[in-house]
Order: structure tokens, then sequence, then C-alpha cells
């Protein structure tokens, strides 16, 4: 199949085409990942700050409560007989913090019956989490709705000694909204309760990092909590590199692309340069009158074109070489062609009955092929043209020299007998030069055989004078060449 600029070009654009898209890729994947990571990255301090935030709202409740027990309206209710007093007391208690929800008062006696708080009265301040778990969800989930905080506080009387408690019953909606929504880190967070065992009150982000390195863990001064959070893993070693390889990759594929299109590029450019000098080739056997049988132009694209050419040209060398035939002239040697030697031997042969005596000398160039073979045939055709100027310039100008074909031509020597023929032929070996330049600078060593003989009166046929002096030639070839040999009539 012929190769075609189209399909070649169309290649090139689906290599192109790959290229650029698996280095588009490349270079998304290398700068966007390199991005992402290093934007989702919050500031280092953003867990602290979260921690602090929790702990001081929960300080402020500690102190609220401290506030409320101190108060001498504390110690009225614990001390009163009377429920609707202790009931009003209490309300004008709750007016006073009113955003700490839910307050109760129990004396020493009633927190000493109770679990779990008893084991939380005998220090000054002690924090507690109740936490509720579902029985649903086999007791394994938190239930965050429900997570709440107690804080107690001792009342005193005046001498000091505990008369009863405070207790508060906070819901930690706080916390957990604060929890949820300060921007804190690209990894997995917990709010953990340390009363002995880790307990896990709160979650937030992927999990999965948990497994993936040491975390830090961050204690809520005043709570009974801490902050433990897991971070995304730095890119670093192989997985920086692939990023950087990305870039590279992506980098090479671009230069890789631009060597394609510019090799495509060469290719095209070779062809065309070819099947133009191919053309030119054309051409220029249609000024020598000589056509190949084909000429190999690679593209298809030039084929249509080629044919018109071919035909053209075809035409041109054949009108040329029937113009030249019908003038009688050979058109490569310049001398008599076939036809006007047989026209020229036919009136010679009808002045023999009127008695003059006419002889014809066939020259053959020996060895002719090999000059084709070894030079080419351009050369061969300069043999031709050299051997037939050569001819017309050593012989008389009433000689008649004509080229039969290929390498033989013959001599028509009029009004001469066969001696006198002999002398000329002689003559004529003598004086042609023994090389000659077929091109620059390839020199040929000439040598050619010659048959002799004379038209005749008895001959029947005018043809019958050189069938002799073609059997004169043939001896002469087999008797080693470069000589002439004579067969009379
Ligand atoms: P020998 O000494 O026996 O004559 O050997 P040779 O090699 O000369 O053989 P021959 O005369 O048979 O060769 C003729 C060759 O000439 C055959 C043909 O290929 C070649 N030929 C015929 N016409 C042309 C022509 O117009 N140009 C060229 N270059 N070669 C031609
Ligand atoms: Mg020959």
């Amino acid at each position: 199949m012929k190769p075609s600029l189209a399909r070649y070009f169309l290649i090139a654009f689906l290599a192109a085409l790959t290229l650029i898209a698996s280095a588009g890729l490349m270079l998304y994947h290398g700068t966007t990942d390199a991005e992402r990571h290093s934007r989702d990255r919050a500031p280092i301090y953003a867990p602290q700050l979260l921690a602090n935030q929790i702990a001081e709202s929960t300080r402020q409740w500690a102190r609220a409560t401290k506030a409320i027990a101190q108060s001498p309206l504390a110690l009225r209710i614990l001390k009163s007989a009377d429920a609707s007093e202790r009931r009003e007391l209490m309300a004008t208690l709750a007016s006073l913090q009113p955003e700490l929800g839910e307050i109760q008062l129990i004396t020493s006696e009633q927190a000493k019956g109770q679990t779990p708080i008893p084991s939380a009265l005998g220090a000054q301040q002690k924090h507690m989490i109740e936490k509720a778990r579902t029985a649903s969800n086999q007791g394994a989930a938190l239930r965050a709705e429900t997570l709440s905080l107690t804080l107690s506080e001792p009342v005193r009387d005046a001498d000091g000694g505990i008369a009863g408690f405070v207790l508060v019953v906070r819901n930690l909606a706080e916390v957990r909204a604060l929890f949820a929504t300060t921007p804190l880190i690209d990894g997995y967070a917990e709010l953990q309760q340390v009363n002995g065992v880790s307990d896990t009150l709160l979650k937030r982000g992927n999990e999965q990092l948990k497994f993936s390195g040491s975390p830090l863990a961050i204690t809520l001064e005043g709570t009974p909590w801490r902050l433990v959070m897991w971070r995304k893993p730095v890119l670093t070693g192989l997985a920086a590199d692939l990023h950087r390889a990305y870039l590279g990759v992506g980098g090479a594929l671009i230069v890789l692309l631009a060597l394609c299109l510019w090799l495509a590029y060469r290719l095209a450019n070779r062809m065309l340069q070819d099947d133009l000098t191919i053309f030119t080739k054309l051409f220029s056997d249609v000024t020598h009158e000589r056509l190949r049988k084909r000429y190999p132009i690679e593209l298809r694209e030039l084929q249509n074109g080629y044919q018109v050419m071919y035909q053209l040209a075809k035409m041109i060398v054949n009108k040329h070489q029937r113009v030249v035939s019908s003038a009688g002239i050979d058109h490569l040697s310049q001398v008599s062609n076939r036809r006007s030697f047989e026209s020229k031997q036919h009136e010679v042969f009808a002045r023999v009955n009127e008695g003059w005596a006419h002889s014809l000398l066939i020259l053959d160039i020996d060895d002719f092929k090999r000059v084709n073979d070894t030079y080419g045939h351009d050369a061969g055709d300069q043999l031709i043209v050299q051997f037939g100027k050569l001819l017309k310039e050593h012989l008389r100008s009433s000689d008649f020299v004509a080229r039969l074909g290929g390498d033989e031509f013959c001599v028509i020597f009029p009004n001469t007998p066969l001696k006198k023929a002999e002398e000329l032929a002689q003559r004529l070996r003598a004086n042609m030069p023994s090389r000659l330049e077929l091109q620059p600078n390839v020199l040929h060593h000439l040598s050619w055989s010659g048959g002799l003989s004379e038209y005749s009166r008895q001959d029947i046929s005018e043809n019958a004078a050189l069938a002799r002096a073609d059997q004169a030639l043939l001896d002469a070839k087999r008797a080693g060449r470069s000589r002439t040999e004579v067969k009379a009539a």
C-alpha cells in the first residue's frame, strides 16, 4: 500500500492527542494533589484552640455553680423545713444563674444514699459525666444528644461544715457544636473521657487514620476530658516523589510530542523531496526522448498527477520520435536511421546493374553490454552518440552512415569497389580514438568489429550484400573482435 500524507498525519495527530491527554492528566494530578494537600492542612494551633474553648466554657459553668453554692440562699434552702419556702427560694436561686439550667440542692444525708453521686461528693470540686448508651444498638454507639455533665459544689454552713451540695446537670450541646464546627485538622479527632479507661464521647473525620500513626493528645484542664487527634500523614519520601514524578513525566511527554511532530514534518518533507526528484527525472527523460516503464512515486496524493504527467510525457516522446524518424535521422546517434538506410540501399543496388561498384561495412561495438551494465544505460547511450559522431567525422562526406539498431552501424561506400573500401575501413580503424570519455571521469576503451562486403550484380536480393557483411562481422567477432573481416560476392 502506498504511503499517504493524510494517513500519516492522522497517525501523527492521534499520537499527539494521546500524548497531550496523558501529559495534561499527569500535570493535573501532579499540581492539584500537591495543592489540595497543602490547602487542606489546617494550622497546627487549631486543636489547641478548640481544647481551650471547651475547657473555658466548662470552667465558666464550674464558676457559676460555685457562685450558687456560696450564695446564702443555698444554705437557707438546705436548712429550711418548709417545702413551699424551699420552692420559692429555689426559683430565686435559679434566676441568679439562668444560663446554668437545672439546679438541684441536696443535703449531706441525702447525698450519702445516692449512686454514683456519693463518690463525687468527698472532693471539693468533682466533675462527672453521665453517658447514656442505647440498648437497641448493643450499647456500643454513643447517643450524643444525651451527653451531659453534672457539676457538684459543696454548700458550707457558718462554721465551715458541709451542709449539702449544689448539683448542676448540663446538657453538652455547646461542646458538641464546638467540636463539630471548629476548623480542626485534615485528619481524625476524638473527645475522650479519662476516668481510668478512655471512653470516646465525640468523634470527627476519617476514623481509618486512627490506625495510621501516633496521635496528638491535649488534656482539657479543669475537665475530665482530653482531645486526641490523628493527622493525615504529610507527603514524604515516595509519595512526595510521585508528585514530582508526575510533573516530570508530564513535561517529558510534552517534549516527546514536540519530537514526534518534528519527526512527522521531517518524514513528510523527505517523501515530498524524493517524489519531486522523481518528477524532475521524468522531465529530464522527456528531454532525452527516452521514458522508463515506471517511476517510483511514493505518495498516494501525487499518484493521479503522476499518471496524467506520464501519459503526457509518453505522447511528447512518441510524437518527437515520429517526427525524427520521418526525417530519416536516428534520434540518438544523429546518423541516418534504418528506414533511410533501406531506401539508400535500394537506390545503390539499382545502380549495380548500371555497372557501378558499391561496398558496405557493418560495424558493431565490442562488449557494449558491459558498458550498460558497468556505468549505466546513460553511459551506453553516450557511447552510441559518440560512435555515430566519430564515424561521420572520419569518413568521406559521400559515404552514407546509418544506425541499424542497438550498437550496430552500417556504412555504404557508393561508387567504391571492395578493394578501396578495405583501405577506407583500415584507415577508419586507425583514425578512431582508442579512449572515449562517456561521463565525467568515466573513460572507456573503444573497440569495434567490422564485416565488409560489396553489392553484386549476381545478387537476387538487395539484402544479400548485407547478409554477407553480417557473416563477415560474425567471423570477426569469433576471431577475437577488434578487427574487420571481408566477404566478397
Ligand atoms: P559483442 O562484443 O558480442 O557485440 O557484445 P555486446 O556486449 O556488444 O553485445 P550486443 O552487441 O549483442 O549488445 C547489444 C546491447 O545493446 C543489447 C541492448 O541491451 C543494448 N542496447 C540496445 N539499444 C540500446 C540503446 O539505445 N542504448 C543503450 N544504452 N543500450 C542499447
Ligand atoms: Mg556489440
